[in-house]
């Protein structure tokens, strides 16, 4: 696995190596995005799919050029699927940051359980209503998009679609299963004792009530 990152601000990419390459979200600046995937001597053809884990413009805007760099499918879960195929400027946020924000379709709707690969779909709305965790309970790895970063950070919730009360089920969820590693959407991973991670996360959104 390879782990890619433009700038700051800017969101993660992974590419995961195994039964089938896949490509998880696209980020702000494409032709970065191919060097580097290039540099791991992977073909653009190789990539299988290309798997958004929400609909924010900052994890899709170069769906369209790696789309057809890859010819590879997009998948996104169901709920945040017609925001990215329409590229509509509210859910995405485009219209503040990036109203050229190119619309490419989603092939592939997923839900809960979905299997890509090694990776299976954990689905965890809050951030958005079709926020996507990718799990590999072999490995305890959970690449989590925006839904929780390093250091018990989470995802706003203010945004079309969001929810904190969502957020905090989906952290319970999460909560349950044997993670040594987050691969966020931004910033740094957690490397170990992941679990630590989420448990901070919660404490972090209860005491917020207070
Ligand atoms: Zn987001
Ligand atoms: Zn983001």
């Amino acid at each position: 696995m390879f782990f890619g990152r433009n700038s700051p601000i800017e969101s993660n990419s992974y590419l995961i190596l195994g039964d089938k390459i896949i490509l998880v979200d696209t980020g702000m600046r494409a032709e970065t995005l191919i060097e580097n995937i290039e540099s791991v001597g992977i073909k653009m053809s190789d990539i299988d799919f290309i798997v958004n884990t929400h609909c924010h413009f900052d994890h899709i805007r170069s769906n369209k050029i790696l789309k057809d760099a890859a010819r590879a499918k997009i998948a996104a879960h169901k709920e945040d699927e017609p925001y990215i195929s329409k590229a509509d400027p509210d859910y995405t946020v485009s219209k503040y940051l990036a109203n050229n924000l190119k619309a490419a379709k989603v092939d592939l709707a997923l839900k809960e359980g979905d299997k890509l690969g090694d990776f299976e779909v954990i689905h965890t709305p809050g951030h958005t209503k079709g926020s996507i965790c990718l799990l590999n309970r072999a490995q305890g790895i959970l690449i989590t998009g925006d839904t929780i970063f390093a250091q018990g950070f989470t995802g706003r919730t203010d945004l079309p679609g969001g929810s904190q009360e969502q957020l905090k089920t989906s952290l319970k969820k999460l909560e349950k299963f044997d993670l040594e590693k987050i691969l966020p959407g931004h910033e740094q991973p957690v490397l170990k004792n992941a679990n630590q991670n989420i448990e901070n996360a919660l404490l972090i959104l209860e005491s917020a009530y207070l």
